[in-house]
């Protein structure tokens, strides 16, 4: 037997061990943790939250919910989560749906959704398909996982281009397929039909991320609407967008109830605290309140989107609560200057193009005001 030799990270005081020093996994080497810049500004529009807090009376009772789980502190919290996923259930059901808590499973924030059903359904010699410009997270789950990460680029206008996905579907056979519909950060929805023919195409799981889907523009369906006759369908849900609840984290996915027994086996125990199960069913029980904004949010993106047209600039189709424009020759340097200027905005999608949340009415004057400041330099900025 070899001896043990002591490694570097042994031989140093903790606090000077650096990453590099330690036994890390070799494909997060060089690794940066996700993230928009948390930055401390007058005008945040990075990261498409619902600008408006609670009502006094919504946080009243948060507060109530709060304290009367206090007392039941020393005890796990219910491990399934059963109250508050009929909650969700219910509320999904204002579509006309009749789901039950069977259908549905809860995690902190979809992102915990998505990554269980990355464990229960991905990882080593598995294949997860996806079709960027999308969400910057699925690589990093995909990653995570050990997941095989195939991507299949949307059209020039950002819409899912049907006839190369199946192509490539029969070509890689994922096992787990996410469209984001409305797309982060384009903002594109992908109609029903689309949907429906992927989910017919393959024997894998498809996931429609409907994060945004509240803020879509009238008459657009959920794929809420083909979850009866697909079983291999999973729509994900969250109450950190329209449901101005990004601080409560939780997520939601709705499914065929063997989807959530999936989603039970590599949950960790008791996942969701007393605390987030008792406030989130708070607000769920003043769903109309919490949603109260979306239709001003919505009239605030397509103003934004209007403006942003009429200074000459482009922007692509959006369902969702933000806005992506462009295209700048130095994207970073528009950036900055918003910054500079307390308007922060996310530098995000392909290149050229940035995203901006919709905000309240004060919060849009301010970044119209500071984009008109930069504009001239802006718009020498941009390609054509
Ligand atoms: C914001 C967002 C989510 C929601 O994440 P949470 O973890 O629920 O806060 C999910 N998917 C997409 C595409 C998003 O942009």
């Amino acid at each position: 037997m070899s001896a043990v030799r002591p490694g570097v990270a042994a031989q140093r005081a903790a606090a000077d061990v650096r990453l590099a020093d330690l036994p890390l996994r070799p494909e997060l080497v060089g690794e940066e943790p996700y993230g928009a810049p948390q930055l401390d500004v007058p005008v945040c529009l990075n990261v498409n939250e619902n600008p408006y807090p609670p009502s006094p009376e919504v946080i009243a009772e948060i507060a109530r919910a709060a304290a009367a789980a206090a007392g039941s502190m020393n005890r796990y919290p219910d491990r399934e989560a059963t109250a508050l996923r009929a909650g969700l259930a219910a509320y999904l059901n204002r579509g006309g749906y009749a789901l039950t808590a069977n259908n549905i499973w809860a995690a902190n924030g979809s992102n915990e959704v998505m990554i269980q059903l990355m464990q229960a359904f991905a990882g080593p010699d598995r294949v997860v398909m996806t079709f960027p410009p999308t969400y910057s997270m699925y690589p990093e789950y995909a990653r995570d996982t050990h997941s095989r990460y195939v991507t299949v680029p949307r059209r020039a206008d950002f819409t899912l281009d049907l006839d190369e996905a199946l192509r490539q579907i029969r070509l890689e056979q994922p096992d787990l397929i996410i469209v984001c519909s409305p797309n982060n950060p384009t903002g594109t929805s992908t109609d029903l039909s689309t949907l429906r023919t992927l989910c017919e195409a393959t024997d894998g799981i498809v996931v429609a991320d409907e994060a945004y889907q509240e803020f879509a523009r009238a008459g657009t369906r959920s794929a809420l609407d083909l979850l009866p006759d697909h079983p291999n369908l999973v729509v994900s849900r969250t109450m950190s967008k329209a449901f101005a609840f990004a601080g409560g984290r939780l997520g939601y996915l709705a499914a065929a109830p063997a989807v959530v027994d999936a989603c039970r086996i590599v949950r960790l125990p008791y996942h969701l605290s007393t605390i987030t199960q008792a406030v989130a069913k708070v607000a769920l029980d003043h769903a109309d309140e919490m949603l109260s904004r979306v239709d001003d949010l919505r009239t605030e993106r397509d103003r934004l989107v209007g403006w942003l047209g009429e200074q000459g600039l482009r922007t692509a189709e959006t369902d969702a609560n933000f806005v992506l424009f462009g295209r700048f020759v130095d994207r970073h340097a528009v950036f900055r200057g918003l910054l500079d200027r307390g308007v922060l905005i996310r530098e995000v999608g392909p290149d050229g193009w940035l995203r901006v949340s919709a905000g309240t009415p004060d919060e849009m004057a301010a970044f119209r005001t500071a984009l008109l400041e930069i504009l001239p330099d802006s718009l020498r900025m941009t390609e054509e």
